[in-house]
């Protein structure tokens, strides 16, 4: 009897200080958040016009990795428009130099299909200029946009317009924006498109280039038609409200007019921010302005029949992970392991004629490859 009786003893002394140890051990802060902007959420019918997409548009969720994406479900009450997908997919995120990559070659990889080292933009890992899916479908007679909630100039939209060795490249950046004959870009950057350096006012290039170039977002959403270059100023999303869906929707109308079909690429930009500074609620906030933004996206495509439409993200930041939520108030509880990226995969998540494309586990670089195959691109 006594001998169980210490055993008994050892072993919940041994547990008490292993639980004790664990929890040691964690690092970062946990925190809660309430969310109390929840958005409605719609089924998307499956049923397409063509077998073969005439539109791409690819969402990258930068940042977003598994536990962002369920932490903004638990968040809205356990609904997202991401759950309408049924293609459903993993991507492999490492760079050519680094196990965890930096949005530069994971937005290289996405856009060129090359691996490549870290902080570069559009360039294989020698160095070589590569072109972007953007670039060969605007070759075959494609319109093309890019819509970003940070700076357009950044690592993600940089690598499908520009070649630099750098990302902190910016004017050089920019210069490359203007002779890069995107149809529509819709972001922040202003800065490097005038007071530069080489006395050069990119705006008024822009604008002899056939640009309408606006500088807010009541002017740019009167566009309909044409090239648009927008600038808006870079913030979080409870300071530019629904600026990401509006100004998506602002490109989708006017890439719209091109029979040809297009590609567009939709950026939000700050899903990273909100892991890069372990803060629960701008992560979600974040999380949940794509999803709206998704939402609108797939209104677009079910009503068109003909696109397709990819969800993915370039690396996972954070390190979050979940420990608790409850789905009937949208409360969510999370702690963050890292102040920077992570090397785990990330999903991938498709719709549309094409869709079966994008399913099971494969590299970053595949995304470059696949989209030109369904389109039938020529290089
Ligand atoms: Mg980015
Ligand atoms: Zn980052």
């Amino acid at each position: 009897m006594k001998t169980k009786f210490f055993t008994f003893l050892f072993l919940f002394i041994l547990s008490v200080s292993s639980i004790y140890a664990q929890q040691k051990s964690y690092e970062g802060v946990e925190s809660t958040y309430q969310n109390n902007n929840f958005h409605d959420v719609n089924t998307y019918s499956h049923k397409f016009k063509s077998k073969k997409p005439r539109n791409v548009i690819l969402m990258i969720g930068d940042g977003m990795g598994v536990a962002q994406i369920y932490a903004g479900a638990t968040a809205n009450k356990g609904k997202l428009n991401l759950d309408n997908f049924k293609h459903v997919g993993f991507s492999r995120t490492h760079s050519a130099n680094r196990y965890v990559t930096d949005s530069g070659a994971g937005g290289n990889a996405i856009a060129t299909g090359y691996k490549t080292n870290n902080y570069s933009i559009g360039i294989d890992a020698e160095g070589n200029p590569v072109p972007s899916v953007m670039k060969i479908a605007q070759q075959n007679g494609l319109a093309t946009g890019i819509v970003v909630t940070t700076s357009m100039l950044d690592a993600t939209p940089a690598n499908f317009a520009a070649h630099v060795e750098h990302r902190n490249m910016m004017p050089e950046i920019a210069s490359q924006f203007v002779q890069s004959g995107v149809n529509v870009f819709i972001g922040g950057g202003i800065e490097h498109f005038k007071d530069r350096e080489d006395q050069r006012n990119l705006l008024e290039e822009l604008s002899h280039k056939g640009y309408q170039v606006y500088e807010n977002i009541e002017s740019i959403k009167t566009v309909k038609q044409g090239k648009l270059a927008g600038f808006l100023k870079e913030s979080k999303v409870s300071k530019r409200g629904n600026q990401l869906e509006e100004t998506t929707e602002v490109a989708l109308n006017i890439l719209d007019n091109h029979r040809k079909g297009f590609f567009l690429m939709v950026e939000a930009s700050e899903i990273d921010g909100g892991g890069h500074e372990n803060d629960m609620q701008f992560t979600v906030d974040e999380m949940l302005d794509f999803d709206k933004t998704i939402g609108k996206v797939l209104e677009f495509a079910e009503k068109d029949g003909r696109t397709l439409v990819i969800v993915t993200a370039d690396h996972e930041t954070g390190g979050l992970t979940i420990t608790n939520g409850n789905m009937q108030t949208g409360e969510i509880t999370g702690r963050f392991s890292t102040g920077g990226h992570t090397g785990v995969m990330v999903p991938v998540f498709a719709y549309g004629p094409g869709a079966e494309h994008f399913t099971g586990i494969d590299e970053n670089t595949s995304f470059f490859s696949k989209i030109i195959k369904v389109l039938r691109l020529k290089r």
